[in-house]
């Protein structure tokens, strides 16, 4: 089997969530989809990187991974894992259709038959509301407010619901802030505390990390294992969150995933601003992991992530079945993505609305004493 012609998709709102994905094609009918996060930089990258493995064997995923990887000579960063993810992800998908098995076979087999999932919710309401739907582990994002969302979700949900909180680490953030914000977030029985400061400030995650008692997670916005082995190696984080569409593809997830296990670090991959696709690539490879946690599952973002992909995901009180169908068990749905058309022209697509860019990294600041107070 040789790889012939590499297509990318887009589909979205313009005004906000927009999803980037990938098919393989193979001379002998087979594909395979994958998705990366929507920015146009990768989909330009997913074109360069079909150049070098147009003519390979799929089933090769390391060597096609490889010469990817290096086609730009090393140091490849995060655009660059993006594209590499979209297509490696579709080659699993190739090779687990070929062999009617589903990737998480491949993978390793399955640890589990359901994943434990959590959601989003920023206001006691939204989280009593998924709560009665049957969820019991919800994330709360953004800094304004922050400890007073918190402590409001607890107090609406009780102690049998896990609650994590996304600082989404904004630049303008102090380690010292980060560090105070995190001894008031004690209080709550918080599940993780996610990207307390910026991914470019290691050093400062690891001030926090010594400074406060509450499960550390962080991850998303770092590719390759390499990007990602301080965190692991000097233990600065309880939770590794790679995300399946920019991390370098389902291959370096599992190995990072080998490499937290050696230091009792769990797995929890990101999926904030993935869509359903990259969300169901990091769901076989779940599946496989003795150290897996939790498994992110945005729902309520955009209207299209429900039409774009078939067969959906069921949760089913706070639990996803493993799917049992041949490589990903899912496709794109190609009509619903026609019907959404849009160009990815963000540099971001979750910050394209200029309020949201503004209070999470303009103003936010101005209001610090409103952060920390819990009522
Ligand atoms: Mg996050």
């Amino acid at each position: 089997m040789k790889i012939t012609e590499v297509k990318t998709y887009t589909a979205g709102e313009p005004d906000g969530r927009k999803f980037l994905f990938c098919r393989v094609y193979t001379d002998e009918g087979i594909y395979g989809v994958g998705e990366a996060s929507a920015w146009a930089a990768i989909q330009t990258e997913i074109h360069n990187k079909a150049s070098v493995i147009i003519g390979e064997d799929p089933f090769n995923i390391e060597r096609c991974w490889s010469k990817m990887f290096l086609q730009t000579h090393g140091m490849a960063g995060v655009v660059t894992g993006g594209a590499i993810s979209a297509i490696e992800t579709a080659l699993w998908d190739i090779k687990g259709k070929a062999f009617g098995v589903p990737v998480w076979q491949l993978l390793g087999g399955r640890m589990r038959e359901t994943l434990r999932c959590y959601t989003h919710a920023d206001t006691p309401e939204k989280a009593r509301e998924l709560v009665d739907e049957g969820y019991n582990g919800l994330k709360m994002g953004g800094v304004e407010g922050a400890a007073k969302r918190v402590a409001d979700m607890r107090a609406e949900v009780g102690d049998d619901v896990d609650i994590m909180a996304d600082l989404h680490g904004p630049p303008w953030m102090t380690t010292r802030d980060a560090i105070s914000m995190g001894r008031v977030l004690e209080d709550y029985g918080i599940f993780f505390y996610e990207e307390p400061v910026a991914p470019e400030n290691p050093e400062g995650l690891a001030r926090v990390s010594d400074a406060i008692n509450v499960p550390l997670a962080a991850g998303e916005r770092l590719a390759y294992i390499y990007g990602a082995k301080e965190l692991i190696e000097r233990e600065i984080v309880d939770v590794i969150q790679p995300d399946a569409g920019r991390f370098g593809g389902l291959t370096q997830m599992k190995k990072l995933a080998g490499m937290a296990e050696a230091h009792y670090i769990q797995f929890a991959p990101h999926d904030g601003s993935l869509g359903p696709i990259g969300e169901i690539a990091s769901l076989h490879l779940c599946a496989t992991l003795p150290n897996f946690l939790i498994w992110e599952h945005r729902t309520g973002d955009a209207q299209c992530r429900y039409e774009i992909m078939a067969p959906q995901p069921e949760v089913v009180d706070s639990y996803i079945k493993i799917p049992e169908g041949p490589g990903l068990g899912i496709d794109i749905v190609d009509d619903a993505v026609e019907s959404y058309p849009v160009e990815l022209i963000s540099g971001h697509s979750g910050y394209t609305r200029d309020e949201r860019y503004d209070s999470q990294f303009v103003y936010a600041r101005d209001r610090r004493g409103r952060w920390l107070k819990p009522e």
